[in-house]
């Protein structure tokens, strides 16, 4: 335990550490849960109690889809009406608390967390078929990120202010006070970061949850549900229905939610925004972070290796499956021929394989439906004229068994083609190429999206142009790590614009916690 203990920790700013102690270790904790912990019930949690009522299914691993992550049961109305009921009886309690004690549970879930990080990690990579390092990394965030949002609550004194007096007699203040039962609906990609990141705000708010993950991460929704349980949060303060769009839907359709957490895609977003957000007598708060179609600029001026190596990781890391992918790539046209000949080595020389492996870097798509638009995308791009590199969907052995591919890097599209335009979620990456950079960020603007941007350039004017200019909530230049990928609590805060969120503060930063709740102004006179 202690030499476990003592390894060094995966996250954004220790990258270059030695982490073979780390993989071996690793390597032990992803055998033992492939062989033990995988096909196993995994009941949802209700109102303090396991509830195995819903419809049982099967989810399977997408590294190998004979294997099956375990049995969930996706909740039915009825179950869902359940968990809301239990969430709303155990709000005024879990309100009454107070925040100091809200956080000092939250602080003891991370620690739980933590303590079981290679676990969690490895259920992280067999349910979404990410690599090794982004599956340590994702967990090494969740547990920053609650301990960010913990310590954002307790330095803000509980959001409560004493206000200016007009008499003497006044006592004035003000408070932000929870909303009361909120719904978090987590998307696949970043199962355990994102929903105990929007899990824990709406908790430490005093909210209580019903928390529904993606069908697709039942496995790590529960492991989360533990350690929070775990900690010692009172019954129904914290309820787990797992599910698909049915069980969601049910979810936002309660009357007693009075706000919703959601990451995921566009459509599903924006539909809560109407139906459930402005669908009522009132409005309800809907804390959507969306999808992206995220542009990276090389400028002549460019260093190209290091843009080669950022949009490589960006393009294509966890198969492209990251809102914040970098997906289209504007290049300058002086530099478009060498830098393609460069990133096409580069893609065809990353392996593509089983991501239980250290030298793994794509893993399976997340399922046939992913595989099916990948195809689609390229008989797509090919209709148009465009030219592909990569693209193979590979086959044989492991291969037969998940959705594994190559990655595709389309020259040669229209410029109003729509997959420039579009989310793909694809290791996809469609190149445009310009002779002046405001001319580029403008048609990399000209999407519905606006969650990432990078550039790379040494001219100092066009940097500045960039951050100027670029409509994303998150800018990056110069990054050999990533051109448009890579966030970490209390270091970049991720705020969706235009189509990719409804609120106008992101997470991982200062203003995303106030949002789980409203104000209140107390008058009172002595
Ligand atoms: P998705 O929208 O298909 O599903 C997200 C969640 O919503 C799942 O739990 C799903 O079961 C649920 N859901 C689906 N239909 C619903 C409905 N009608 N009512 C209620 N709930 C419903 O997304 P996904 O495929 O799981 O994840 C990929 C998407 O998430 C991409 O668009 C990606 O860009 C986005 N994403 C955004 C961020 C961000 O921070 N902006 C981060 C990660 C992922």
């Amino acid at each position: 335990m202690n030499d476990v203990a003592a390894l060094p920790r995966v996250t954004y700013s220790n990258i270059a550490e030695d982490f073979s102690g780390v993989h071996a270790h690793f390597g032990k904790v992803i055998a033992e849960m492939r062989d033990r912990q995988l096909g196993l019930e995994r009941p949802n949690h209700l109102g303090g109690r396991d509830n195995t009522e819903g419809t049982a299914y099967d989810a399977p691993c997408p590294i190998d889809r004979r294997l099956s992550l375990g049995r969930f049961f996706a909740a039915s109305p009825a179950e869902v009406d359940r968990a809301v009921t239990a969430a709303k009886a155990a709000q005024r309690g879990w309100r009454a608390l107070g925040w100091p004690r809200r956080v000092a549970l939250a602080r003891k879930a991370a620690d739980l967390l933590e303590a079981q990080k290679f676990e969690v990690a490895a259920a992280c990579l067999l349910e979404v078929g990410k690599s090794r390092m982004e599956a340590l990394g994702e967990v090494e965030e969740a547990i920053d990120l609650i301990r960010f949002y913990a310590a954002e609550m307790e330095a803000s004194n509980g959001f409560r202010r004493d206000l200016a007096r007009a008499n003497p007699r006044e006592e004035t203040f003000d408070v932000l006070r929870p909303y009361g039962v909120f719904a978090v609906i987590a998307p696949f990609n970043f199962p355990v970061a994102l929903s105990a990141g929007m899990s824990i705000c709406a908790l430490i708010a005093g909210n209580t949850v019903v928390f529904k993950p993606s069908p697709m991460a039942g496995l790590t929704g529960r492991l989360l549900t533990d350690c929070l349980i775990g900690a010692g949060l009172p019954e129904g303060v914290f309820n787990l229905v797992c599910g698909g769009a049915e069980t969601g839907a049910a979810l936002a359709a309660n009357p007693d939610v009075d706000g919703i957490a959601f990451t995921g895609s566009h459509a599903v977003g924006m539909r809560m925004m109407r139906e459930f957000g402005a669908g009522g007598s009132h409005a309800r708060p809907v804390l959507a972070e969306m999808g992206g179609k995220n542009p990276t600029y090389v400028a002549a001026s460019a260093d190209l290796d290091t843009a080669v190596s950022g949009v490589l990781r960006s393009a294509f890391g966890l198969q492209g499956q990251k809102c914040s992918a970098g997906s289209v790539a504007f290049l300058h046209e002086t530099l478009a021929g060498a830098f393609l000949d460069r990133l096409g080595a580069a893609a065809s020389a990353v392996v593509v394989g089983d991501p239980c492996e250290r030298e793994t870097f794509i893993g399976p798509l997340i399922s046939q439906a992913a595989l099916e638009r990948f195809e689609n995308s390229l008989r797509q791009a090919r209709a148009a004229g465009g030219t592909v590199l990569g693209g193979e969907v590979l086959s044989g052995g492991l291969c037969d068994h998940g959705a594994y591919v190559r990655p595709a890097i389309v020259t040669g599209l229209p410029d109003d083609h729509a997959l420039h335009r579009d989310e793909l979620f694809l290791p996809f990456l469609t190149v445009r190429t310009f002779s002046d950079l405001g001319d580029a960020i403008r048609r990399g603007n000209a999407v519905p999206y606006g969650l990432t941007a990078g550039v790379y350039t040494g001219d100092a004017a066009e940097l500045e142009s960039f951050l100027e200019t670029a409509e994303a909530g998150v800018l990056y230049a110069n990054r050999a790590s990533g051109a448009t990928t890579g966030a970490w609590p209390g270091i970049q805060t991720f705020c969706g614009w235009k189509g990719s969120g409804t609120g106008s503060k992101g997470g991982l930063g200062a203003w995303y916690l106030p949002q789980f709740m409203r104000e209140q102004s107390h008058t009172i006179m002595r």
